[in-house]
This record gives structure tokens, sequence and C-alpha cells, in this order.
């Protein structure tokens, strides 16, 4: 069994991350993908995300029925903030083989994330597509060490959706309808 473990903050979910997670699937021939909600991400401690139980239930209707497709809410019943290094330490008693898949934009910033060597070490580091706004200067050893991947490059962003919600924006097409449907029940984004 080859998985994918995909993090992030999923506030919300959005059709970038699964269009990209089925492109990543089909060209490193995962069995399944694994999203991964955390409970508060070390990059974005200055900032509150929605409550995790949100974050989790759109994460769990946008993937419903896709066989492929599978979460664990491991990072927000451990609480705190999410480490990736120690949530890969607890998947690797289950999985051997393991892929972690990050957008572009993360991979540069790699470099601070905790114990990055140590990730290295348990799971190969999958880069997907994402444009920045400026590219580094120099390129350092998680760069190489990773493999950047030809995946469809989707400018959507969870920021970009929140923003539209809360201006009275539609966000059809940038989520699942159900999603959709979801923030609008739960007045989500509205401040
Ligand atoms: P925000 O705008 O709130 O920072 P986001 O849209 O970047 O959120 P996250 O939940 O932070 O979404 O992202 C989780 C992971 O998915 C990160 O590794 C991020 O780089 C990647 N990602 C997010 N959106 C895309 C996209 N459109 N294409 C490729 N990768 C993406």
């Amino acid at each position: 069994m080859k998985v994918g473990i995909f993090g992030g903050t999923f506030d919300p979910i959005h059709y970038g991350h699964l269009i990209t997670a089925v492109a990543v699937k089909e060209i490193r021939n995962l069995d399944k993908i694994i999203f991964i909600p955390s409970f508060i991400a070390p990059h974005k401690t200055d900032r509150i995300s929605s409550p995790p139980e949100h974050r989790i239930e759109m994460l769990k209707i946008a993937i419903k029925g896709i066989p492929y497709f599978d979460y664990s809410d491991y990072e927000i019943k451990k609480e705190g903030v999410s480490f990736t290094i120690d949530t890969l330490r607890f998947l690797k008693n289950n999985y051997k083989d393991i892929e972690l898949i990050i957008g572009y934009d993360n991979l540069l910033d790699f470099r601070n994330w905790k114990a990055p060597e140590d990730i290295l070490k348990l799971i190969k580091l999958v880069v997907l597509k994402r444009k920045v706004i400026s590219e580094p200067l120099e390129k350092d050893k998680f760069y190489f060490a990773s493999e950047l991947i030809e995946t469809p490059t989707i400018e959507i962003s969870a920021t970009d959706i929140r923003d539209r919600v809360r201006n009275n924006k539609p966000i059809n097409f940038l989520v699942p309808d159900n999603v959709m449907e979801y923030i609008n029940h739960f007045n989500l984004y509205k401040d």
C-alpha cells in the first residue's frame, strides 16, 4: 500500500486541493490519499481558523464516495500545534510507504518546518505545482530532494474563497456544491 498524505488547514477544502490530489494519485501511482486537517498549522498560529469540527466536516463531505480519498482526525484529536513530523511518526506504524504531498509554496518554506531532515528520512516529498509570488534565488537541499510533479496549476486558494464569501460573492466552481451549502448553512467566513 502506497499512500499520499495531504495535510493542510482546509478552511475550506477546495477544488485546488481535490483536482491536484487526483492528479498526484495517478502520477505517483498511489493507492490512496489521506487528507489530514491540522488543529493549528505551525505557520498560521497568528490567525484564527474556523473551528476544526467545521473544517473536517467540509473535508468529509467533499471526499464522500471517492474510494481512493480518505481522511484522518489525528491532528485534530491531538490538539495543539500540528507538526508534520509527529503525524508522520504516528502514521509510520500503519503505513510503510508514504509520500507527503505539499504545494510548491510550502516547499520554499520547508527548511523552517520542525525536523525537516527527519521528515525526509520517513517519507518521499512530492510537490504540487503552484504559483508563488517570488521564486527563491537559491534552491536548497529540500528542493533537490523533492519530486516536483506536473499537476495542473489550479489557482484557487482558501483565502480567496473566504474573502469572496465575506464580500457576498459566489463560490460556485471553487468548492464542491455540498461544501458551498455547508458554508452557507453555518454562515462561515462572514466574521
Ligand atoms: P490559505 O489560502 O488559507 O492559506 P490554501 O488554499 O493554501 O489556504 P491549505 O489548506 O493551507 O490551503 O493547503 C494545504 C496544502 O495544499 C498546502 O500544501 C498547499 O500548498 C496546497 N494547496 C492549496 N491550494 C492549492 C492549489 N490550488 N494547488 C496546489 N496545491 C494547493
